[in-house]
């Protein structure tokens, strides 16, 4: 392997480790802690995984967790009610909803219903369309945890050819944004885009955020770019015993190692990094609240 390997892990520990220093002088200089609000409705396993995982990194952080977990047979009304009722509660500065929702709730309503300025996650169209005008909201966690290590890797991206294989709304059309933004040159390919392969080529900066296990090969790497591997795919795993799972990314993590110059690996890359930027955004999003002054990192 000649790639480096970004320890997404050990970046965003020193994210969270910066972000507990900034609410630990919030408490003692303006006498507040900032509240993140999770609220889980229903039983899914994964989804329960990352609310538990949150709830411990916000605490960890000095932050108060508030977590609602309400039953699967929820309806849309009892939860537009709760997410009314944080809006507002003056100490609340985060609310995030668990994404999927159940089949009886419409997630673009409950999206819409949380106040801008509480959306941590970065999903409300104010906040998409702040972003895509290139003016301060709060942006979506996952793809601004890649821009901060590709800062990281490249510092100025200006000029660099940026490939993003995927476009949906809460990370591939973000993360193109954020590049336009940080003046890379964009191309966002899909499922129709054709000579995909070819495409990806001429990456110097190359996204996979496509939900496909290892589809995108070393040969689809052009030597010397910067991958980052944002999917999460469960796949069987039988070496480890009968119905085990293991985690794999879009990219075929050696063939791919062999070609680029650095590559998030999955577990361990993009997935820290988008806990660490809910919680810098929870941090952002109560200081702008009160009119604080920090450092936006
Ligand atoms: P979506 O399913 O919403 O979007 C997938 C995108 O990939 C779509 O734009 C789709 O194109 C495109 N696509 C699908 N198949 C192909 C193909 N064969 N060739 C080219 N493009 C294709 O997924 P998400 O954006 O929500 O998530 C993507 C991945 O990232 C998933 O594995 C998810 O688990 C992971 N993820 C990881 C996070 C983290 O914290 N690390 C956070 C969020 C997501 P089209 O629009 O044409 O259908």
């Amino acid at each position: 392997m000649s790639a480096k390997l970004i320890d997404g892990k050990a970046f965003s520990n020193q994210l969270v480790d910066k972000i507990a220093r900034q609410v630990s002088l919030l408490q003692s200089v303006h006498h507040f802690t900032p509240g993140l609000a999770v609220i889980l409705v229903g039983e899914d396993p994964a989804s329960q995984v990352y609310v538990r995982n949150k709830a411990e990194r916000t605490k960890k952080s000095g932050m108060r967790s508030i977590e609602h977990r309400l039953p699967e047979q929820t309806s849309q009304e009892e939860l537009l009610a709760l997410i009314d009722k944080m809006n507002r509660d003056e100490a609340i500065d985060g609310i995030l909803v668990q994404l999927p929702l159940p089949a009886q709730i419409d997630d673009k309503a409950v999206i819409q219903a949380i106040a801008p300025e509480k959306d941590v996650d970065g999903f409300h169209v104010v906040n998409a369309g702040l972003l895509a005008t290139g003016q301060p909201g709060i942006v979506p966690c996952t793809p601004y945890g890649c821009l901060l290590l590709l800062q990281d890797h490249f510092g100025d991206l200006s000029g660099l050819h940026a490939v993003i294989v995927g476009r949906s709304n809460i990370v591939g059309k973000p993360m193109a944004q954020l590049l336009l933004n940080a003046h890379a040159t964009v191309t966002i390919a899909h499922s129709r885009t054709k000579e995909l392969e070819k495409t990806c080529q001429q990456a110097d900066i190359l996204v996979a955020a496509v939900g496909r296990p290892e589809m995108i090969t070393g040969d689809w790497i052009k030597k010397g770019a910067m991958v980052i591997d944002v999917g999460i795919n469960r796949v069987p795993a039988p070496e480890r015993g009968e119905g085990k799972f293991r985690l794999t990314g879009d990219v075929a993590f050696d063939s791919a190692s062999r070609q680029a110059a650095a590559i998030t690996p999955v577990p361990g890359g993009v997935g820290p990094m988008t806990i660490a930027c809910l919680l810098r955004n929870t941090l952002v999003a109560a200081c702008r609240r009160r009119d604080i002054v920090i450092d936006e990192f």
